[in-house]
């Protein structure tokens, strides 16, 4: 049966322009596979074939313009079922970049074992620093295979990690500054909460920056191969996905096999306890949860259940949330919590956590003594720990430490020469930006160039309701070093616009050379401190000084100021304080 393929449902775009039509006629393909390439001057759209089968017409071609209905191409359905057809599409190998786990051994080059199939460079893992690292090695001219054991490329930042939780944090935003302006004048009901179409927006933000990957694998002629890969040796790996089996020679080989959640050995085995995966799988909103650990994560998913309507109990070993940030930039946020959570309890440890009919009893042992609660639903958020012991990394010589780190040198080289390391395998800390970066010069050093990782600075924020950030030196690292500094800190109580969007509690506070003025460091609390961070990244990267950012004239009436303002104190020109 022929079945005419056209331009689905694309948004508010027409007339867009064909930039690649991505299949020939006779050419077999799998339901999704993307048949054509649209390019407006907002997006890219990879449009996916509904069906699958033998392409037998095309009617498009590069450089025309269509709109939602405009006729693609035509494709004969092939005998069998649809997931017969699929997978002969994908033996087939002619238009899916998903290669066949079962193609006949090719004839080693030069120095290379004898395997299934060869690589210049095979990429393990498809996060955030996987596929930068495959993207840009292809577009330096290298074959490169990415072999991710999950359905979706992306990783955990993409899948489970930064942009589902950002998405609910936004949600969870206009549900606290909505209820917040119930006192300046406007009163909104209080939200009905369907918290199924919530889980798919979440998916579909997901789904369509995962998707976008598979298209911009494709139209660098990456190879995504399927399955789980361990090493057989320095030049080969086997990758095993659904009982079948595949080995790939490679000459170069970068590990971004990523992290974890660490698992506490005390935690019964119960559905009621959930790591930050299935937090953001929002499977149903707790009456009372508990959050094992004041850091990043588990402060971002309190947030999330908070505004939902739980009651949130915040339990943290050391004695602040958020650990590796200052004290004084956390403390309006803690401030915060305190007022909204059921309990923030620091110094305390919980020892036991019993399964009960009634919920998980859990005893706590901090400056109070020892108690017991019940609680519907805990979220242990207690950190993550390093892939680098599930690789069979032995085999290839690579030293990995007893966490499962994988140490390398600056241009992510590990202990073996021809085999690099990136993102959180390699250390903290475990942030997708870092991850993009070492992928980045991991593939340029594997493509022959003389790069290396020497940022000067990796920022760290928690999205939570007052941000907090940090980039560079921290005021408690400075003193436990030993490192001279003079320290600004603007409040932004004396902020307009900060005054206007209910963040006066907020603070940006700069770390300064006592005797050049260079930019050290600096952590931010209140609304968009991320955002606010990059200015500072870039002066400790260039090396700027207090001057430089006090001349520069920052827009009015913006957070920003905030920056400008605080090298002003360092100045002594401040007028506004
Ligand atoms: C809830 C949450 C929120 C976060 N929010 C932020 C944030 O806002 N900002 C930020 O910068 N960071 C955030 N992070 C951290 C960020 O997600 C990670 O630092 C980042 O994803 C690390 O990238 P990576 O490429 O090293 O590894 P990962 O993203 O972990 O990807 C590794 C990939 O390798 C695959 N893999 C592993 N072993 C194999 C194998 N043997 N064969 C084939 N494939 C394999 C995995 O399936 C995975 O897809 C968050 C993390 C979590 C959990």
């Amino acid at each position: 049966m022929k079945t005419d393929i056209k331009v689905p449902a694309i948004g508010d775009f027409a007339n867009v322009p064909v930039v690649e039509v991505s299949v020939a006629v006779g050419d077999i393909i799998a339901v999704d596979d993307t048949v054509v390439m649209l390019e407006s001057d907002k997006a890219t759209l990879d449009i996916p074939s509904p069906v699958a089968g033998r392409v037998t017409a095309i009617h498009i071609a590069v450089g025309d313009r269509v709109s939602e209905g405009s006729a693609i191409l035509e494709v004969e359905a092939e005998a069998g079922s649809t997931d017969e057809r699929n997978e002969a599409a994908r033996e087939s190998g002619a238009q899916s970049s998903r290669a066949p786990l079962t193609t006949p051994s090719v004839h080693a080059a030069p120095g290379l074992p004898d395997a299934d199939a060869e690589a210049d460079l095979v990429v393990i893992g498809a996060g955030p620093g996987g596929y930068t690292a495959a993207f840009r090695a292809a577009d330096l001219g290298l074959k490169v295979t990415l072999v991710e054991r999950d359905p979706n490329l992306g990783g955990v930042c993409l899948n489970v990690g930064c942009i589902p939780s950002k998405a609910l944090l936004h949600a969870a935003k206009v549900i606290d500054e909505a209820a917040a302006m119930s006192g300046h004048g406007i009163a909104y009901p209080k939200p009905e909460i369907d918290i199924d179409r919530l889980r798919a927006w979440k998916s579909d933000v997901v789904g369509k920056l995962t998707g976008g990957l598979t298209g911009l694998a494709r139209r660098r002629k990456v190879k995504i191969l399927r399955g789980s890969a361990v090493f057989e040796g320095g030049n080969l790996v086997r990758v095993s996905h659904a009982g079948d089996e595949k080995t790939i020679a490679f000459k170069q080989a970068i590990i971004a096999c990523g992290s974890e959640p660490v698992r506490l050995p005390f935690l019964p085995d119960d559905d009621r306890i959930i790591d930050s995966t299935g937090a953001l799988e929002l499977a149903d909103i707790p009456k009372r949860m508990l959050v094992l650990g004041g850091g990043i994560i588990g402060l971002e998913m309190a947030q999330v259940y908070h505004a939902l309507g739980a009651r949130i109990t915040i339990v943290e070993l050391l004695d602040q949330i958020i650990p590796g940030a200052d004290r004084d930039i956390v403390v309006p946020l803690m401030k915060r919590i305190e007022q909204r959570y059921e309990k923030v309890r620091l110094n305390t440890k919980v020892t036991r956590v019993q399964s009960e009919k009634a919920g998980l009893r859990v005893t706590f042992e901090g400056p109070d003594g020892t108690r017991e609660e019940l609680f519907d639903k805990i979220l242990s958020a207690v950190g993550r720990r390093p892939n680098g012991r599930l690789i069979g990394a032995e085999k290839a010589g690579i030293s990995v430490d007893e966490g499962g780190f994988i140490r390398v040198d600056r241009q992510m080289r590990t202990s073996r020469e021809n085999i690099f390391a990136i993102g959180d395998v390699v250390g903290q800390p475990m942030l997708a930006h870092k991850a993009t970066h070492e992928g980045k010069v991991a593939a340029e050093v594997a493509a022959g160039h003389k790069s290396a990782f020497d940022a000067r600075a990796i920022p760290s924020v928690a999205y939570t309701e007052p941000e907090v950030g940090w980039v560079g030196l921290t005021e408690s690292d400075a003193k436990t070093k030993g490192i001279a500094y003079k320290k600004a800190s603007f409040p932004w109580a004396a902020s307009g616009r900060a005054l206007a969007m209910a963040g006066s509690d907020g603070v940006s506070k700069l770390l300064f050379d006592p005797d050049s003025g260079r930019v050290l460091g600096a952590g931010i609390c209140g609304p968009n401190a991320g955002e606010l961070l990059a200015e500072v990244a870039l002066a400790i990267e260039m090396g700027a000084d207090a001057e430089d950012l006090s001349l520069t004239i920052h827009p009015h009436p913006t957070l920003s100021e905030t920056i400008g303002l605080a090298a002003e104190i360092f100045e002594g020109t401040i007028t506004d304080l």
